[in-house]
């Protein structure tokens, strides 16, 4: 049995793949190690909603194997990997955080699940999010909140909160998320992570349990650029079960990882967002940018006019789709309640019961915007600003390469603190919808701490199926910051499993 290093769990996707692939780690030993760290972390994180300990003990097992018969191992082989739990696995159950769905487990697995199984990843369980990827905080979970490991009093970000936070406390060494409006930006931004949200239609939604059909993406969330490439690379690609599905060959978007990023022209986000960000937010951006500019990046400045109103675009958009998506379940196909009796009053039960205050709140939102008489006036009107945000980054794109912006306005702030205030809530995403709605990839990536210890993001935006550019510059810009990862809780001297 090869020996372990001393923090294996510090490794990158792209290392433990090399050493499973030389033989200096053994699949199994990686596995259990992560194993252990969970059962010690995750009692006060609860990033985890399921652990598979027999079935990725068992796909290790198989990968050395595969290893010491001398078969070519695939991209991911032996990496422990988490997936949001509202991407449908056979073998696991899948609640999207819903007493709706508890205890559901769905007779086929999604796409990207597939994919990682392929690519010989192990999937160690499935993580905690806001209830069916509702909110920017996990607090909408109906089975309790993931804490931050960076500050346990504070929010992991959300909806992909449970995603983040077993990556950043080393609990995985990636995780899957799904992001419809900011859901794996936010959460790295929140935990000192990088995250990428795909082109839309660049990863099949093929078993991703629906939220908004026309802004769902999977997408990655690990401690680098370069491994988030790594994960997305292996997820991406066409799928003929998705209609939306972009018809292209694979890619290796990690393949300018390394490379200098001289003359890239970075647009850089000017107005009233900037200006209303917390002070050590846009200082940090402020030096971000410059940072870019030392790395021989030409800054250009960019408007999006129409990006102020990507919150209230959204906010019906992505409600009127959900009200549409949501509509299945009424406690006959899936999950919870089994018809017996009245079936109107066994649906309308079910939903009461089910669902929790955040998901009604955006089915009536959704279904009033959608109603005939108000159809003109909000879903319409809605759909037609979304154009013109399409519209601004065309214009954008024009002058720049990538487009920076801050990914949060403020760092991570406290669990429930915003609980009883939705509307504040919503308005912590006003820089992470406006890729959403035009369908374009997105990166968040670290750009600093602020003096308290909490990470800080910038989000770096790119034209359509521009991933490996954002991919290379994240890199480039990462590699510069050298970032610690480590949340301090979990530091190196005092760590336990
Ligand atoms: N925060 C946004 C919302 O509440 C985005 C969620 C997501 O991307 N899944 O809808």
């Amino acid at each position: 049995m090869p020996s372990m290093p001393a923090e294996v769990h510090d490794l990158g996707v792209t290392e433990m793949a090399a050493g499973i692939a030389d033989g200096s780690l053994s699949a199994r030993a990686l596995v259990d190690h992560h194993l252990a760290r969970i059962e010690t972390h995750d009692a006060h994180l609860h990033g985890f909603l399921h652990v598979d300990v027999a079935g990725a003990r068992a796909q290790a097992d198989r990968i050395d194997r595969a290893r010491a018969a001398g078969k070519p191992l695939a991209p991911l082989a032996g990496v422990p990997i988490a997936v949001k739990d509202n991407m449908c696995t056979r073998t696991m159950p899948t609640t999207c955080a819903s007493r709706m769905l508890a205890g559901y487990q769905p007779p086929y697995d999604a796409h990207v699940v597939e994919c990682l199984a392929a690519a010989g990843a192990v999937i160690l369980g499935k993580t905690n999010l806001d209830e069916f990827a509702m909110g920017s905080s996990t607090d909408n979970s109906a089975f309790g909140p993931t804490h931050n490991p960076w500050d346990l009093t504070r929010s992991p970000g959300g909806s992909s909160g449970g995603s983040a936070s077993s990556v950043a406390a080393r609990l995985s060494a990636a995780a899957l998320g799904s992001d419809t409006g900011g859901s794996v930006r936010q959460p790295a931004a929140f935990c000192g992570l990088t995250a990428i949200k795909p082109t839309y239609g660049r990863v099949s939604r093929y078993g991703l349990v629906a939220f908004a059909s026309s802004l769902d993406q999977v997408g990655p969330i690990a401690r680098s650029a370069r491994d988030a490439g790594r994960v997305l690379s292996a997820i991406a690609g066409y799928d003929r079960r998705d209609a939306t599905s972009i018809d292209r060959p694979g890619e290796d978007f990690t393949a300018s990882c390394g490379e200098a990023i001289r003359g890239v022209r970075v647009g850089v986000l000017a107005g009233a967002a900037l200006e209303q960000c917390d002070p050590e937010m846009q200082a940090s951006f402020k030096a971000g940018v410059q940072r870019l500019q030392d790395l021989g990046c030409q800054l250009v400045d960019v408007k999006l006019p129409h990006m102020g109103h990507g919150i209230a675009v959204y906010y019906l958009v992505a409600p009127a789709e959900a009200s549409s998506n949501l509509a299945r379940f009424d406690g006959m196909r899936y999950g919870m309640r089994k018809p017996s009796g009245d079936l109107r009053q066994t649906y309308a039960q079910t939903r009461a019961d089910g669902f929790g205050t955040e998901v009604k709140r955006r089915i009536m939102l959704g279904t009033y915007a959608l109603s005939s008489g108000y159809y003109d006036a909000f879903y319409l009107k809605a759909q037609r600003v979304r154009t013109l945000i399409r519209n601004d980054y065309e214009a954008a794109f024009a002058k720049c390469d990538v487009i920076a912006s801050p990914t949060t306005p403020r760092p991570a702030f406290e669990i429930g603190a915003m609980h009883d205030d939705p509307l504040a809530m919503y308005l912590e995403d006003i820089f992470v919808l406006p890729p959403s709605l035009a369908g374009l990839p997105a990166v968040a990536t670290p750009c600093g701490i602020t003096r308290s210890g909490l990470p800080l993001g910038m989000q770096l935006t790119g034209s359509a199926l521009s991933e490996a550019k954002l991919v290379q510059v994240a890199d480039a810009f990462e590699r510069d910051l050298a970032f610690d990862s480590l949340p301090p809780g979990l530091g190196r001297a005092s760590e336990g499993a």
